[in-house]
C-alpha cells in the first residue's frame, strides 16, 4: 500500500464514520483512498470533500460531537486555514474518537513552507504522533482513535511526504463495526462555553495532557535494550527509519541507545527523567523543528536542531543522518555516496492546458498590469509572465484589492487582473471578493475554472456535482455566487478561443477602471481529467509551415511544451509526441506560421 492507502485503511478499519477533507499534496489520496475502502468493505460512512480545510473540520468535529469516529484530513498549510476550530476544539473535547491528520512537506516538495504541524499541535494543546512508516501510520490511526476516546481530546497524525508517499506491504485487518448511532447530548457550558467556562476548561486540558504524557500505549520505545552507551539516540518519525537503517548499515547498532518517539507533543514525562538522568549525552534527530528537543530541558546535553548540530530546514536525508550518527558515534567520517543534481527543465504547464491561454491572453488585454495569482497548477504561469505573487489560497482576490487601494493614494491607477482556480475560488476567493465590491477595488478577477481540482489529483469541486464516491450532488452555479458577491460584470469565456477571449478580458479591464471590479470565468476542462474527457474538443492536427521566421514569440510568450526550437532549421517545429492538437498556437504565431495540416 501507499502510505495515504494504508492510513485510508486505518481510518475504515477502526470504525470511523465521517472522513472530511480538504486536497493538497502530500495527503491528497488518503480520502480518495477512504471512499474505496469504504465501497470495498461496505461500512457505513460520510466521505466527503470540505469546500476548504476550516469546514472540512468542523464537519468531522460535529461528528465527533455525535459520539461517531471522526476525521478530517488536510495538508500542513491547510492546517492553518483550520487552525480556529483545531485551536478551540482541544478545549471543548470530543466524545467519538477524532483525529486531524495534517501532512507535513520537509523539503519542501509542493508547499509554501515546511512548517511543522507538531508545532501547532504543541499551540493547540493537542497530542501528535509521528509516524515512520506507512505500516506505522495505518497502526497509529488506531492508537490516535483510542487516545482521542480515553482522554476527550483531538488527536493529530503528523504523516510526512516520505511516510504518505512511501510503499509498504501491509495486510488489510478486519474492519471493526461502524454501528455507533449519533447521540448528541445537549451540554451548552462544555459545547458552547463563554470565556469564564474556557478557563476550567483550559484547565481540564492541561490535566489530560498530563495523564496523556505517561500513557503507555504511546511511550518512546527503545529499540536496542541490549546497548549499555552513555549516549542516546532519539528520533521520530522518518529521521527515526533512516536512523534505525544508517545505524545498521555503519555498524554503530549497539554503540548508542536507540530510541524511537511516537508521540512526540507531549513528550513522556518519565521517558524525559530517564534520558537526562541516564544518559550524558542524547543527539535528538526529528523533522522539521525541534519539538521534541525543546521539551528536553538541558541544552548542554541535548544536541539537536536547536543547538545547531542537525540542519535547522530541509529533509533529513540518509546521507545528512549517517554523517550526523558517524560522528556522534566516534566514527570516523562514512563516505556518503553523492548524487549529481537531477537535469531537466523547469515545471511547465500541460500542452493544450486552458490556463497558459488565459494568461497569454491576460498580458494581451493589459500588458502592464500587475497580475497577482494564488495556490494550484495555474502558479506555473509565472514561467509566462502573468503571475507576480503568491501568498496563500484566496489571497490574489485581497492581494490585487490591496495594490488597488496602494496606488489609489497616491491618485494613480494601474490594471490589476488577478487570477485564481476554481477550487481556490470555493476555497478561499469569496470573502476577499465581497471585500473587494464593498471597498470598490477597481480589479478584474479572472477565474480559470477547469472544473476540478487539478494540482492534487482532479478531485471534484463544489461546482462539479460529484462526490468523493462519485455519487451525484447539487453543482454550485459560480456565476451566480459572483454575481451573489454584488460584482456586475461577471462573464464566461473559453480562454483557448483568443480571438474571442482576449477581447472579452479588454471588456472587462475597461469595466473595471471606471465601474469597479469585473470577473472573467475562462472556462475549459482540464486536458488530463478523465472525467471530462468527452468534453475536451477532437484534437486538431497542427504544423509550422515554412512561414516561420524563428521569431521565438511562440515558444517564449505561449511556451507549449510541444513547440521545440530547431537549432538547424532556425525555425520552430512541433514536437507530436506531446501535442495535444488544442490549435491554439494558431492564434498566436504573429506571422501566420501555425495552421491545420
Ligand atoms: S511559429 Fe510563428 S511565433 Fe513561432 S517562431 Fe515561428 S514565426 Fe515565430
Ligand atoms: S496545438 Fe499548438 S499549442 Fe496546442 S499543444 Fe500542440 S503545439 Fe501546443
Amino acid at each position: 500500500m501507499l502510505g495515504n492507502e494504508a492510513i485510508a485503511r486505518g481510518i475504515v478499519e477502526s470504525g470511523c464514520s465521517v472522513a472530511t477533507a480538504y486536497p493538497g499534496t502530500p495527503a491528497s489520496e488518503i480520502l480518495s483512498a477512504v471512499a474505496a475502502w469504504q465501497k470495498e468493505e461496505g461500512a457505513t460512512m460520510h466521505v466527503q470533500w470540505g469546500v476548504n480545510e476550516k469546514v472540512a473540520l468542523e464537519v468531522a468535529y460535529a461528528a465527533s460531537q455525535s459520539g461517531l469516529r471522526a476525521m478530517a484530513c488536510m495538508k500542513q498549510v491547510g492546517l492553518n486555514v483550520a487552525s480556529d476550530p483545531f485551536m478551540s476544539a482541544a478545549y471543548l473535547g470530543v466524545k467519538g474518537g477524532f483525529l486531524v491528520i495534517s501532512a507535513d512537506d520537509p523539503g519542501p516538495h509542493s508547499s509554501q513552507t515546511e512548517q511543522d504541524s507538531r508545532l501547532m499541535a504543541m499551540l493547540a494543546r493537542v497530542p501528535v504522533l509521528d509516524p515512520a512508516t506507512p505500516a506505522e501510520a495505518r497502526e497509529m490511526v488506531g492508537t490516535g482513535f483510542r487516545l482521542s476516546e480515553e482522554f476527550g481530546v483531538p488527536v493529530m497524525l503528523r504523516p510526512t511526504t516520505r511516510v504518505c508517499h512511501a510503499n509498504q506491504d501491509i495486510e488489510p485487518l478486519p474492519v471493526l463495526p461502524h454501528d455507533r448511532r449519533a447521540a448528541f447530548e445537549k451540554d451548552p457550558r462544555r459545547w458552547a462555553a463563554t470565556p469564564v467556562f474556557r478557563h476550567q476548561l483550559h484547565l481540564e486540558l492541561e490535566a489530560k495532557l498530563k495523564e496523556i504524557a505517561v500513557w503507555p500505549v504511546t511511550a518512546p520505545r527503545r529499540l536496542n535494550p541490549e546497548t549499555s552507551s552513555r549516549k542516546a539516540v532519539v528520533a521520530a518519525g522518518v529521521a527515526a527509519a533512516h536512523a534505525r537503517e544508517v545505524l545498521d548499515d555503519l555498524g554503530l547498532w549497539g554503540a548508542v541507545a536507540f530510541y524511537q518517539v511516537v508521540q512526540p507533543y507531549p513528550l513522556h514525562t518519565p521517558f524525559i527523567d530517564g534520558l537526562l538522568t541516564g544518559f550524558d549525552e542524547i543527539l535528538v534527530l526529528e523533522e522539521t523543528t525541534g519539538v521534541i528537543e525543546m521539551q528536553l530541558r538541558d541544552r548542554y546535553k541535548v544536541h539537536g536542531k536547536l543547538s545547531g548540530t542537525v540542519p535547522e530546514v530541509g529533509e533529513l536525508s540518509p546521507e545528512t543522518i549517517a554523517r550526523l550518527l558517524a560522528g556522534y558515534a566516534g566514527s570516523p567520517e562514512q563516505e556518503t555516496a553523492s548524487f549529481p543534481a537531477a537535469g531537466g527543465r523547469r515545471p511547465t504547464l500541460c500542452p493544450g492546458c486552458p490556463h497558459r491561454s488565459a494568461f497569454y491572453a491576460i498580458k494581451k488585454a493589459a500588458p502592464k498590469g500587475i497580475y497577482p495569482s494564488d495556490i494550484g497548477c495555474y502558479t506555473l504561469g509565472l514561467n509566462l509572465g502573468a503571475v507576480d505573487t503568491v501568498l496563500c489560497m484566496g489571497a490574489a482576490v485581497s492581494q490585487a484589492a490591496g495594490f488597488y487601494q496602494a496606488y489609489r493614494l497616491a491618485g494613480e491607477a494601474r490594471d490589476i487582473v488577478a487570477t485564481i482556480g476554481d477550487s481556490t475560488f470555493f476555497h478561499a476567493g469569496i470573502p476577499p471578493l465581497i471585500d473587494a465590491v464593498a471597498q470598490d477595488a477597481r480589479i478584474v478577477l479572472v477565474i480559470l475554472d477547469n472544473s476540478t481540482t487539478a494540482m492534487t489529483g482532479n478531485q471534484p469541486t463544489p461546482a462539479t456535482g460529484i462526490s468523493a464516491c462519485g455519487e451525484p450532488l447539487t453543482a454550485v452555479d459560480m456565476e451566480g455566487l459572483v454575481r451573489a458577491c454584488g460584482v456586475k460584470f461577471c462573464r464566461t469565456g473559453n480562454p483557448r478561443e483568443l480571438p474571442a477571449f482576449v477581447p472579452l478580458l479588454k471588456e472587462a479591464v475597461a469595466f473595471a477602471r471606471t465601474e469597479g471590479p469585473a470577473v472573467v470565468i475562462a472556462r475549459h476542462p482540464c486536458v488530463v481529467d478523465r472525467r471530462q474527457r468527452e468534453n475536451v474538443p477532437p484534437r486538431r492536427k497542427v504544423e509550422v509551415t515554412e512561414r516561420c521566421n524563428g521569431c521565438r514569440h511562440c515558444t517564449e510568450s505561449f511556451e507549449c511544451p510541444a513547440l521545440v526550437f530547431d537549432e538547424t532549421r532556425g525555425r520552430v517545429v512541433i514536437d507530436v509526441m506531446t501535442c495535444s492538437g488544442c490549435g491554439v498556437c494558431i492564434d498566436v504565431c504573429p506571422r501566420l506560421a501555425i495552421g491545420e495540416a
